[in-house]
C-alpha cells in the first residue's frame, strides 16, 4: 500500500526538472502540507538550490504590497528574469492566502510562462510558516526562478519567518493610517533592509518618510548596512526601479560580507535543519513510540505536572538510544 501510494511522486522530479509548472505546483502543495513524501523529493532537488535572489515584501495590510510585487514582477520580466512569487497570509489559514495570490494572478504579468505565482495558506502550527516558506522558496529556486518575491502581511511571527526564508526584506508602509507607528512598535522596522513609503502620491508620505528616517537613526545599528528609506507610488509605477536597485545593492553588500551571502545563508540553513529535527524528534516521541499515550495516562492518574512527566519520557527516550 505504502509503496503504491508513493508511486505517483516517482515521475514528479523528472517532470519538475523539465520545467513542468504542474510538477512544481505539486511539490509546493506537498511542502505546504508537511507531507512526509515531500522530504526525499526535497533532498533530491536540494543540490539545485541557491541561485535565486530572494526578497521578502512585508508591511501592514493595504500598504500596497501586492501592487508593488506586481510592478517588480513586470520589471524583472522586462529584464527577462524568471520570477517566482509566493504570497503567504498567516492571518487567514484557509482563504486569506488564496485571496492574496488570486489578486496577483489577475495581473497581466503573471499570465506569462516566466512567472510562477503561488499563494500559501499556513496551518498556524508552530514553526509552520518558517518551514513552509523556506522550503517553498527552495522549490521555486530549484525550479529555475531567478527572482523570488515572498509577500506576507507583517504580523507577529511572520516577520521573523520571512527573514529566515529570504536574503533581503522590504518593509512597505503607507501614509495616513497610523500604521507606521504600529509597524515601528511591532518591530517591522528592525527587519527591513529597505523601507518603502508607498502611496507617495498621497499627502503625508514625505512626513512619514522623515519619521521613518528618524526612527532608523535612533534604532541600534545593524552592522554596516544602513536601511535606505524610499518613496514610491506602486500604483503609478513610480520609484520601482529605485527599489529594485536598492535590493540589488543590498545583495551586493551581502555577497561582499562579512560574513558573506553564503555564510548568512548557512546559518539560516542550520536554523531550518534545527526545525526539521525538532519536528522529527517531536513526532518520534509523540507519535511513533506511543509516548503520547504514556504522557496522557501519567497526567491523568498520577497528578504530576507536565514537566515531571516530560522528564520521565525523555529519560525513557535516552535509554532507548544506542549508547555511544
Ligand atoms: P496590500 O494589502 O499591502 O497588498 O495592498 P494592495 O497592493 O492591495 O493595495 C491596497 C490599496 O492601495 C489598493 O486599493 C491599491 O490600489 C492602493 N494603492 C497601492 N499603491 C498605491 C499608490 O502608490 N498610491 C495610491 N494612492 N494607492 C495605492
Amino acid at each position: 500500500m505504502g509503496r503504491r501510494s508513493l508511486r505517483p511522486a516517482d515521475g514528479l522530479i523528472p517532470a519538475f526538472l523539465r520545467g513542468d509548472a504542474r510538477a512544481c505546483g505539486r511539490l509546493l502543495t506537498m511542502a505546504e502540507a508537511g507531507d512526509p513524501a515531500f522530504r526525499p523529493l526535497y533532498d533530491r532537488i536540494f543540490p539545485r538550490i541557491g541561485r535565486a535572489s530572494r526578497t521578502g515584501i512585508t508591511g501592514p495590510p493595504g500598504a500596497g504590497k501586492s501592487t508593488l510585487v506586481d510592478r517588480l514582477v513586470d520589471l524583472h520580466r522586462r529584464r527577462s528574469r524568471r520570477v517566482g512569487v509566493l504570497a503567504v497570509d498567516p492571518t487567514s489559514p484557509f482563504t486569506g492566502g488564496a485571496l492574496l495570490g488570486d489578486r496577483i494572478r489577475m495581473s497581466t504579468a503573471s499570465r506569462d510562462a516566466g512567472v510562477f505565482v503561488r499563494s500559501m495558506a499556513t496551518r498556524g502550527s508552530l514553526g509552520g510558516l518558517a518551514r513552509c516558506a523556506v522550503e517553498a522558496c527552495d522549490v521555486l529556486d530549484a525550479f529555475g526562478c531567478e527572482e523570488i518575491l515572498v509577500e506576507t502581511v507583517g504580523v507577529g511571527q511572520a516577520e521573523a519567518d520571512i527573514v529566515s526564508a529570504t536574503d533581503t526584506v522590504v518593509v512597505v508602509l503607507h501614509p495616513g493610517t497610523g500604521d507606521a507607528v504600529q509597524a515601528m512598535k511591532a518591530g517591522m522596522m528592525e527587519i527591513g533592509d529597505l523601507l518603502v513609503v508607498n502611496k507617495a502620491d498621497l499627502p503625508g508620505a514625505e512626513r512619514l518618510a522623515a519619521d521613518v528616517e528618524g526612527a532608523i537613526e535612533l534604532a541600534a545599528p545593524r552592522g554596516a548596512w544602513r536601511a535606505p528609506v524610499l518613496l514610491a507610488s506602486a500604483e503609478r509605477g513610480e520609484g520601482i526601479e529605485e527599489i529594485a536597485a536598492a535590493i540589488e545593492r543590498h545583495r551586493e553588500f551581502l555577497v561582499e560580507g562579512p560574513p558573506g551571502l553564503e555564510a548568512a545563508r548557512r546559518s539560516k540553513r542550520e536554523a531550518h535543519l534545527r526545525r526539521v529535527l525538532e519536528e522529527a524528534l517531536g513526532s518520534m516521541i509523540l507519535d511513533e513510540k506511543g509516548y503520547a499515550k504514556l504522557l496522557a495516562r501519567s497526567l491523568g492518574s498520577s497528578g504530576r505536572g507536565p514537566y515531571a512527566v516530560a522528564t520521565e519520557i525523555l529519560e525513557r527516550v535516552r535509554r532507548s538510544l544506542p549508547s555511544q
